[in-house]
């Protein structure tokens, strides 16, 4: 008997490959999605926060039925020095509000539910089942071969992540040097629910996010965070993966030591961990986005790179959310016109030109360059921190003022003008 041939086959069951599967489904037209985790979601991990806008587009007040964690009202960039941290805090009660700003989330859970919800509009999961290859006719990409079988597809939607095998056979993308790619780790901290919100200065479901900068990285290209979920918090550091191998450090000793920072081992104070792990992020930005279509085939997500790192923003969700929404546009038409070869498909990247998607990473192409900086991650830590010491010191001795405070500390960390006012150029253009 001949296999059936579905109008798409997405491989990879993360937000961008539900996200183009869910549409497609609602369209009507017959999807498959394989995933070779256990379930959607057994795999995946972020830090993480979820924006709700894009999300909201796919699926209207998903917030009434999704487990979300906490609604994110309270931002905090920490810099931290060996021993000081320096922090600004910005609350708003109403950043808690459905749809438009973060929620925290934990992946197992949000993205079985996410797989729920295209099964509802009547897409096929299959779990456990890894796609190894592709299928051709000539040029053409017309299924993928999965646990030795073959799946016939007009469509296959390469949503299968970092370092995507799919777009690499079709010959889109390489593997990412380590220079583009970071090492994410975490640990999720058990934590009763009221100590998480007396100690964040939190009410109810509100949520915090804080970002740390300087001593966590040990001078390398990266940083730490935390997050509050309802009975957990998530904390972890992401470290540029050509830093790490150069300095030879191990991930978890980075972690252990970013833990035990004064500024932080109070915010983790009695919690238990209940589970360490580990993920790439693609930050590159758009400057190492493969070519996103060819006959039979699309890329989306962190498969094709799509991610935005800033130092203050890192957002792959809604990334995700918009291409594999743009894919299932781009293969709707490709079913109406009956016409799946690139001459069709080519409107993908059309849409993400239109949408924020493409717009971002072009606005932010400078960020990687910037963020290649290593004073960002000694110096200017060091500095602020210092200077605030310097300010809230009472030794008995006559007061400085802050710019003497400044030139003196400056001269410690043998920072010149000239450096200030590169790097701040740079920063200006980057982020
Ligand atoms: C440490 C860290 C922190 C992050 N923090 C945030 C954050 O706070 N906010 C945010 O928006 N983004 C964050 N991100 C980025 C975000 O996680 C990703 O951008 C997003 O998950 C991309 O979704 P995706 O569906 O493209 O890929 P993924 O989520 O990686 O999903 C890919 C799926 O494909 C499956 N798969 C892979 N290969 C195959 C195959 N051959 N066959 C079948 N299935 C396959 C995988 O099991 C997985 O389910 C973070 C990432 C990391 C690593």
């Amino acid at each position: 008997m001949e296999p059936t041939k579905f109008d798409a086959v997405v491989a990879g069951a993360g937000p961008a490959g539900c996200a183009a599967a869910y549409a497609l489904a609602k369209a009507g037209l017959e999807v498959l999605v394989i995933e070779r985790g256990k379930f959607p979601g057994a795999k995946n991990m972020f830090g993480g926060m979820l924006c709700g806008s894009v999300l909201a587009q796919l699926i209207p007040n998903f917030w009434e039925e999704a487990p979300l964690e906490r609604y994110i009202t309270r931002h905090v960039i920490t810099f931290l020095s060996r021993e000081d941290s320096f922090s600004i805090d910005f609350q708003s009660p109403s950043f808690g509000k459905p749809p438009y700003n973060g929620y925290s989330v934990l992946r197992a859970k949000f993205d079985k539910w996410l797989a729920g919800k295209v099964e509802e509009a009547g897409a096929i999961i299959v779990p456990g089942l890894l796609v190894e290859d592709l299928l051709w006719d000539g040029n053409q990409v017309v299924g993928v071969k999965a646990g030795g079988e073959d799946f016939p597809a007009s469509v296959v939607i390469a949503a299968d992540g970092v370092n995507s095998l799919l777009a690499q056979k079709a010959g889109l993308a390489e593997e990412l040097s380590t220079e583009y790619v970071s090492l994410g780790v975490k640990e999720l901290i058990q934590l009763p629910s009221e100590i998480i919100q007396e100690r964040f200065n939190l009410e109810d479901d509100e949520g915090v996010t804080q970002l740390f900068d300087g001593f966590c990285t040990r001078g390398m290209h990266g940083g730490g965070f935390l997050y509050t979920n309802k009975e957990s918090l998530s904390l972890g550091i992401v470290i540029q993966l050509s830093a790490l191998r150069r300095m030879g450090v191990k991930p978890a000793d980075l972690l252990e030591e970013f833990k035990s920072h004064p500024g932080v081992r109070n915010l983790i104070k009695g919690g238990t961990v209940e589970e360490y792990s580990a993920h790439l992020v693609p930050n590159a930005g758009i400057n190492k986005v493969p070519m996103l279509y060819k006959d039979g085939f699309l890329v989306v997500g962190d498969a094709a790179g799509l991610v935005l790192t800033t130092g203050i923003t890192l957002d792959g969700a809604s990334f995700a959310f918009a291409s594999g929404m743009a894919a299932a546009e781009t293969v709707k038409l490709a079913k109406q016109n009956g016409d799946p070869s690139r001459k069709t498909l080519c409107n993908y990247e059309k849409l993400l030109k239109e949408s924020f998607v493409l717009r971002d990473l072009e606005t932010f192409k400078h960020s990687q360059f910037f963020l290649d900086n290593p004073r960002l991650y000694t110096t200017y830590p060091e500095l602020i921190c210092n200077l605030s010491r310097g300010l809230f010191t009472n030794d008995g001795k006559p007061r400085k003022r802050l710019w003497q405070l400044a030139r003196t500390e400056m001269g410690r960390q043998k920072l010149s003008i000239l450096h200030v006012a590169v790097d701040g150029f740079l920063g200006r253009r980057a982020i």
